[in-house]
């Protein structure tokens, strides 16, 4: 079985997403309760048990508040950076296994992650390009302000990219905000807006994505299909599968393929 990826809901409600491989299982941050969890992952034929590790991109609720609840109550084993172990209030030496940033996480014999930095404000948050023992790579990536170099880099060659797409400019601008609170979302270390995403995709997507999932759109400040029709615009192209995903999951899941390139150099063997 490959491995799969699954959204059990993003949003400013909530985020965590599914990384199920024949061999393990890892949620990828776990902003929902203990009860909601379970009942999430039941839809999709999961037990809580099963769940390996937590692996927390940073502190803020929407993805750390159920963390130490289902840890301690299933046994997933939380991992998680300093700042945001300390962040969530949770003992470094107890309660998490501490990584750095692009330190490798590996998870059973198939399933490998590298936290990458990301700017995000009052946060040490990362993004995550995870991939399966075929050397399959695909990405997780919400709640940044700016996209770095070192991410585009990352994010090139990966088969499977799940980004955030958080809010429409306008809508933003003339949205219920205070001007505060508009302006640290558009600003370097708050959210990507749909203008934002669109250029990402535009710089780092070949023929190889097979798979885009647009996530933590906001619900005030954003609409799933403005936001999907400035990321197509923007991918011309590009022919492959694009969804969304709400604070309602799980919706979808994706299996993470090889890219074609891969797939061309193994079945060139015997030829007939
Ligand atoms: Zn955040
Ligand atoms: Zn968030």
């Amino acid at each position: 079985m490959a491995l799969e990826i699954t959204h059990l809901g993003t949003g400013s409600r909530g985020n965590a997403t599914l990384l199920s491989g024949e061999e393990s299982k890892v949620l990828i941050d776990c902003g929902f309760s203990g009860r909601q969890m379970e009942k999430r992952l039941a839809t999709i034929g999961v037990k809580p048990t099963e769940i390996d590790a937590i692996v927390m991109s940073h502190h803020h609720t929407d993805h750390g508040q159920g963390a130490a609840i289902f840890s301690k109550r299933w046994g997933a084993t939380i991992h998680a950076n300093f700042t945001t172990c300390a962040g969530m209030g949770l003992d470094p030496v107890n309660q998490c296994q501490i990584f750095d940033a692009l330190e490798r996480l590996q998870f059973g014999d198939d399933i490998s992650l590298l936290p990458v930095p990301i700017p995000h404000d009052g946060a040490e948050n990362v993004g995550f390009i995870f991939s399966d023992r075929r050397g399959a790579r695909g990405a997780v990536i919400t709640d940044l302000g700016s996209a770095t170099e070192e991410l585009l880099g990352h994010l090139r060659g990966c088969s499977h990219i799940s980004i955030e797409a958080n809010y429409d400019a306008k809508r933003l601008a003339l949205g219920p905000y205070p001007p505060s609170l508009k302006a640290r979302i558009a600003g370097r270390g708050g959210h990507l807006s749909n203008t934002q995403v669109a250029e990402i995709l535009a710089e780092v997507v070949t023929d190889e994505v097979e798979t885009i999932v647009l996530c933590h759109l906001s619900e005030k400040n954003n609409a799933p299909h403005i936001a999907e029709s400035e990321v197509l615009f923007g991918l011309e192209d590009w022919s492959g599968d694009l969804r969304i995903s709400t604070q309602i999951g799980p919706e979808f899941s994706h299996v993470l393929t090889q890219p074609a390139s891969a797939r061309i150099i193994q079945s060139k063997s015997p030829q007939r």
